[in-house]
């Protein structure tokens, strides 16, 4: 069974961690996902199990509340959820542990580590979504405060966000240079509105919402970093971990879709025998597992790289890019030989095919990942 390699980047005790997010998935995640994906969003309480036991901010040191892990262990943990189209729990926090300032850090990632905060970050608006630079939201500093008004979209945890890392104008008559990211606390937060959970074709679980902010408020403190100016080169500085882990999560995901497509042709028959055997459903299935293993082998060595801090952003652009659209590709080729069962929704390789388009999408568009690798050539 060549698929079932050993992963270069990981250890025994990686693995350990692994067995036992994938029981915590499967006994407390997959029970609750129709009821979620109805609802738009998984709840509080599972945001809050996940950090009791310990799944949540798995990279960030054990003194800010983390796991004390490293990107292995966030990469498993988005493997074992991407394998079985697990949508609800994404962390978007990053950025407050790589340029938050030791008392934002101290006041914020032990909660959201507990669950007791679901993080969220906002960029994107109505009018400004790749090119980021022309966002409109303004930050305007008003004694020892900072004013916001302004609206985003398409927010991932919107809806559930306690905490939300905003990204404004401080000064309109810049673009990169104007532009900062500030902390809010949604809870009781004045002039802050979450719009509704927006109706997608796929991540069903994920709640993704449009945010108001109408004269909030924020102390000066709550400046990420403490420095006006940064925020786009913070948002730049997190590419490559970020790009990286939605080509970790492709790859997870056409594999879950495999094994499943696997079990499935072996067990189905037509014409008197298992459509499996069919020329066309090997000859599929070979061209699938040989392009898992080239991601394999790319994203493997892309894992390295970020660990060793040398992954830079055109390379991990390369990774999202290609394992993004071969997910589509793939799990669009594998859900033809489910036949029309392939188009139910109770079939996992139904919401994999939905839930792979955003892939291409957000994260920086496929034609943005074009420019980036473009420019390092
Ligand atoms: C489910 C979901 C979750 C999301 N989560 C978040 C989140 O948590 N936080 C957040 O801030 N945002 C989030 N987004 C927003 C997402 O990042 C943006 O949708 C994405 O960056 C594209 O921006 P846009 O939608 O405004 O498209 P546009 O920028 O308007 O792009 C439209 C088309 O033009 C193309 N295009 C644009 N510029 C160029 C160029 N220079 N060269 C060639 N083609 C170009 C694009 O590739 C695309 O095909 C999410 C979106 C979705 C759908």
């Amino acid at each position: 069974m060549p698929l079932q390699f050993r992963r270069s980047w990981s250890d025994e005790e990686v693995e350990g961690f692994r067995d036992t997010r994938a029981r915590f998935v499967e006994s407390e995640m997959l029970p609750q996902d129709e009821e979620a994906r109805r609802r738009g969003h998984v709840g509080h309480a599972l945001w809050g199990r996940a950090g009791e036991l310990g799944f949540l901010c798995v990279d960030i040191p054990e003194a800010w509340g983390g796991g004390g892990g490293d990107f292995r262990h966030e990469a498993a943990i988005h493997e074992e959820t991407a394998r079985r189209a697990l949508s609800g729990i994404s962390i978007g926090v990053h950025y407050l542990l790589s340029h938050g300032t030791e008392d934002q850090k101290r006041r914020y990632l032990p909660r959201l580590a507990r669950g007791e905060l679901v993080g969220a970050i906002a960029m994107t608006e109505l009018g400004a979504g790749s090119d980021l630079q022309g966002i409109r939201t303004r930050a305007e500093r008003s004694g020892d405060h900072y004013v916001i008004n302004g609206s985003k979209t398409f927010i991932s945890n919107g809806f559930l966000a306690g905490l939300v890392l905003v990204v404004c104008k401080t000064d309109p008559t810049e673009r990169a240079l104007g532009t900062s990211i500030l902390i809010v606390e949604t809870k009781n937060c004045s002039g802050f509105r979450v719009g509704r959970v927006l109706d997608k074709i796929g991540l069903k679980a994920q709640d993704t919402s449009e945010l108001f902010f109408n004269e909030v408020r924020v102390p000066v403190e709550n400046l990420l970093g403490g420095t006006e100016g940064q925020g786009f080169f913070q948002l730049m500085a997190d590419l490559p971990y970020e790009r990286l882990l939605i080509g970790v999560s492709a790859r997870a995901a056409m594999e879950g879709a495999y094994q499943a497509t696997l079990d499935y042709v072996r067990g189905r028959e037509a014409f008197g025998r298992p459509i499996a055997e069919f020329q066309n459903t090997k000859f599929k299935l070979a061209e699938v597992a040989t392009q898992i293993m080239v991601g394999r082998a790319f994203i493997d060595r892309c894992i390295e790289e970020l660990l060793a801090g040398t992954l830079d952003t055109a390379t991990a652009s390369m990774a999202k890019l290609w394992c993004s659209e071969t997910q589509g590709r793939v799990i669009d080729d594998l859900l033809q030989l489910f036949g029309g069962y392939g188009y139910m929704n109770e079939f996992m390789i139904a919401r994999m095919y939905t839930d792979a388009r955003i892939q291409r999408i957000y994260g920086g568009t496929n034609e943005i990942m074009k420019e980036v690798i473009s420019r390092a050539l």
